[in-house]
């Protein structure tokens, strides 16, 4: 029984890590790129021991082949499973943009369109910031988009203390990588995480904060447009303040 199991117990092993890796490929902006690697039976991207060390290296391995900055984080983190929203979560949601973006925004966590498609913002609020960067007179693509957590909350709930110590790494680790001149803080658990402050976003917004070097502008968040549209006249200022910091060059 044993001898009859094992090639189909590999088989399915190797099936799931092909997969992983043409899913890892896909969100890099690299469709087939699996197809020119090195070969090799296991894709070693997908252990929870890797993630962990993604804050300590920004190099991650994926059949074989070390990869870094972006690439190397997203290897490393793999099939995720630090918390346990990898019980429910449809699709880990990395993010998406420009890998060596001026500018990068961060959201709060996938939401249903999110999790279905493992992409961030391309629900209705998502829809929404495409167009606050369009009217920054920017691409999507010119800039990064993330979130604090990569996997959605059951029920949209708010993010738990414990997911987004689990998953502030990552996030720290693309930051890293992108190296970006501005971080927008969408809403109040993006500005909070980052920030480590709980003061009202209402009073956070509409000024730089320093993250490590990088001036951080937190504003509201599109959701929270999509029902306060009133708001989105303060936004329009902080996204302003965010455009003329990136023409100044400074
Ligand atoms: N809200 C977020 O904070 N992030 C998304 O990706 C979508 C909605």
């Amino acid at each position: 029984m044993h001898a009859e199991k094992a090639p189909r117990t590999e088989l399915l092993a190797l099936v799931r890590s092909l997969r992983e890796r043409v899913t890892v490929d896909g969100e890099l902006g690299r469709p087939l790129a699996f197809l020119a690697g090195t070969g090799g039976a296991e894709a070693d991207g997908g252990t929870t021991e890797q993630a962990d060390g993604v804050a300590a290296s920004l190099t991650g391995t994926v059949f074989g082949a070390t990869l870094s900055g972006l690439e190397g984080v997203r290897a490393a983190l793999g099939d995720c499973r630090r918390c346990a929203l990898h019980g429910t979560r449809r699709r880990l949601v990395f993010g998406e943009g420009n890998p060596a973006a001026d500018l990068v925004f961060v959201g709060e966590a996938p939401g249903a369109d999110e999790d279905a498609q493992g992409r961030p913002f391309v629900g209705r609020a998502g829809q929404l910031l495409t167009r606050i960067i369009e009217a920054m007179g920017m691409k999507r693509e010119e800039v990064y988009i993330c979130n604090i957590l990569k996997c959605r909350p059951p029920g949209n709930r708010n993010p738990e203390p414990g997911e987004i110590a689990a998953c502030e790494p990552i996030l720290i680790s693309q930051i890293e990588a992108i190296g970006p001149r501005v971080i927008c803080a969408l809403g109040t658990f993006a500005a909070h995480t980052l920030l480590k402050s709980e003061a009202p976003i209402s009073v956070l917004r509409g000024r730089f904060h320093d993250y490590h070097g990088i001036p951080l502008m937190p504003t509201y968040h599109p959701a929270f447009l999509l029902r306060n549209p009133g708001a989105k006249k303060q936004v329009w200022t902080d996204v302003q303040m965010i455009m003329k910091r990136l023409q100044d060059g400074g």
